[in-house]
């Protein structure tokens, strides 16, 4: 099923939770909300099942303006951060309970339940534990039986909140992947909320990122990531430089260096911030290389294939009255040939800046 939503926005007294919120959302798109804690993620996701009025706007599901339809029949699946599985059912009537509660004339009867619940069970290679009861389950294990609880009454939207929130680094991983193969699998247009960017990259068709009830950007995770349209997307999706200066040509003046910038956005004479991610910077040793600005190691973390060094900005940096890092990520290898040394003054060359009127 497709979701449109139109317009939303909604206020919690003074606070504006979503502020004229446009989204669509297409048949059989794993989706992800992504933003920091607060901008609305929840809300919005509330208002599309229709367990939260928005105070203008509509939703539209298939086509049809359900903007006033009852959360029953819209038909959607959920899933929570925090597993609401009934303790004391046991997992087999976990799954069976959205079609024991059908209207007498639409449940299924006793053989077809077995033989759905079962399925399902096996799709969430759970099949083994139908008998046993939530408090005998791993918490991953918890939130595939809730996903197998929501599928089981067919939902045409499923809405997932935080579904791996409570879970340890590893476990949350897994899942991750596993959530991508089944709805390879399913197909079932679906939209979850994260607020953790690498999670939202890996698993999405699509991520649409929030800040402060405002959708900031809508993209693939290649598009998010690699063209961030705002200051804000680029500083969310990852670790970033930055770099303040003036624009000169194709050039960002700052402080004494000249760096070479991405060309949109950058008028002659216009104050940006220039952003650089750790990985595209380069770090030379010669002082008098003015490609670079001058910074000073203060960390060299080598693990696996690749090496962070940590730096203190010495110029460009004293404008904004603050003490400004960065952060490189070098291979080894070139860690190697540059023999680097704590303390040791270096310049930072960046590949190309993307940057921003200031
Ligand atoms: P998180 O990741 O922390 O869950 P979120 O992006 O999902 O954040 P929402 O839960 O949508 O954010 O909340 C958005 C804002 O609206 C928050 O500041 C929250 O305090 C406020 N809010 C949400 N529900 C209510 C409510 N029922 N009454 C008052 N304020 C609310």
């Amino acid at each position: 099923m497709s979701i449109q939503v139109q317009e939303i926005n909604k206020q919690f007294g003074s606070f504006t939770a979503l502020n004229n919120v446009s989204l669509d959302f297409p048949t059989g798109e794993l989706v992800a909300l992504l933003g920091p804690s607060g901008c609305g993620k929840t809300t919005l996701l509330r208002v599309i099942a229709g367990l939260e009025t928005a105070d203008s706007g509509r939703v539209i599901l298939e086509g049809e303006d359900a903007s006033d339809t009852h959360v029953r029949e819209r038909q959607v699946g959920f899933v929570f951060q925090h597993y609401a599985l009934f303790r004391h059912m046991s997992v087999f009537e976990n799954v069976a309970f959205g079609l024991r509660v059908k209207p007498r004339k639409e449940r299924p009867n006793e053989a077809e339940i077995n033989k759905r619940v079962h399925r399902l069970l096996e799709l969430v290679q759970l099949d083994w534990l139908a008998d046993r009861y939530p408090a005998q389950l791993s918490g991953g294990q918890r939130q595939r039986i809730a996903l197998a609880r929501a599928l089981a009454v067919e939902p045409r939207v499923l809405l997932l909140d935080e579904p791996f929130g409570a879970l340890d680094a590893k476990v949350r991983k897994e899942l991750r992947r596993w959530l991508r193969r089944l709805h390879d699998e399913l197909h079932v247009t679906s939209i979850f909320v994260t607020h953790d960017q690498e999670e939202a990259l890996e698993v999405a068709d699509r991520v649409v990122l929030m800040n402060k009830g405002r959708v900031e950007q809508v993209g693939t995770p290649q598009e998010v990531y690699e063209h961030p349209a705002t200051p804000f997307v680029y500083g969310f999706l990852g670790a970033v430089n930055l770099f303040h200066g003036r624009v000169e040509g194709e050039h960002v003046k700052v402080g004494e260096a000249t760096l070479p910038h991405d060309g949109r956005d950058a008028d002659h004479g216009v104050e940006v911030v220039g952003f650089a991610r750790p990985h595209e910077l380069d770090i030379v040793t010669d002082l008098a290389e003015t490609r670079g600005v001058e910074a000073v190691v203060s960390r060299v973390l080598a693990f696996g294939a690749s090496a962070r060094i940590e730096l203190d900005a010495l110029e460009g940096a004293a404008e904004r009255g603050e003490p400004v890092h960065y952060e490189v990520v070098l291979t080894r290898e070139r860690v190697a040939e540059l023999a680097l040394s704590e303390g040791q003054h270096v310049r930072l060359v960046p590949s190309s800046l993307r940057v921003f009127p200031r």
